[in-house]
């Protein structure tokens, strides 16, 4: 009995490597799972379920190949991708979370976040991020031609790399009264994330009771995983 989670695999044609071992984890480790939970950015971009990009397209199959082989498989969208919709599920078989979404882990009560809306010391990403998941902001954008959107994409990347070289470090991090506040609010003690690309195990007290949150690490330069049994949890590189 295993379940296993990943986030921030930012995959790319451009990273062969990334994609590949993905592609045998779901097709190998993930087969044996009771499920797999990806919590966010599986994709460096993502323009839209229209997309016809050929890299999209291999991993939208193995993800299908995967669920029908019954292993139930669940997304939480990052801010890369917060563009998959229900075509993606519907072609790929994969069940769209709501962020901030409790699941029940062996008997435990978990929450699920990508994370960036945890790190609010960074006021000019959350007025961005607050911006760019309006619905309606969203259905424009996917009215625009597939070429377009690769080009705001690019754009919008640009803009965000040259942000993030500006800012303190400590700013990209999650802020410990908006983790204390997530938790609180779902009424639970574990949280497990991605964003900020920092793998740790963090335990705190909350309310007198310890908690934990555990970070999942991104896949750049090596592929990284959780994995949860009912006799524990372990974070490690794939
Ligand atoms: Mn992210």
């Amino acid at each position: 009995m295993t379940t296993l989670f990943v986030s921030d695999l930012h995959l790319d044609a451009t990273r062969p490597a990334a994609t590949q071992s993905f592609l045998e984890l779901l097709a190998g480790e993930c087969r044996q799972a009771d499920a797999l939970y990806i919590l966010g950015d599986l994709f460096e971009a993502w323009i839209g379920d229209d997309d016809p990009d050929p890299h999209h397209r291999e991993v939208i199959r193995a993800l299908r190949a995967l669920t029908d082989a019954g292993v139930p498989c669940a997304f939480v969208h990052g801010n890369r991708d917060f563009l998959v919709g229900r075509r993606f599920s519907t072609e790929t078989g994969v069940h769209l979370l709501a962020e901030g979404s409790v699941i029940d882990l062996y008997g435990r009560p978990v929450l699920l976040m990508h994370g960036d809306s945890l790190c609010t010391d960074d006021i000019a990403y959350q007025r961005l991020r607050h911006i760019v998941r309006q619905r309606w902001l969203q259905r424009l954008l996917l009215t625009l031609p597939v070429n377009t959107r690769r080009k705001i994409a690019l754009w919008a990347r640009g803009r965000s790399q040259q942000a993030q070289s500006a800012q303190a470090p400590e700013i990209m991090d999650v802020n410990q009264d908006a983790v204390a506040d997530a938790l609180r609010e779902a009424g639970v003690r574990h949280l497990v994330h991605g964003h900020t690309h920092r793998p740790a195990v963090h335990h705190f007290e909350l309310d007198g009771k310890l908690a934990e949150r555990w970070v999942l690490g991104d896949w750049y330069d090596q592929p990284q995983i959780l994995r949860s049994s009912p006799s524990g949890w372990a974070l490690s590189p794939l």
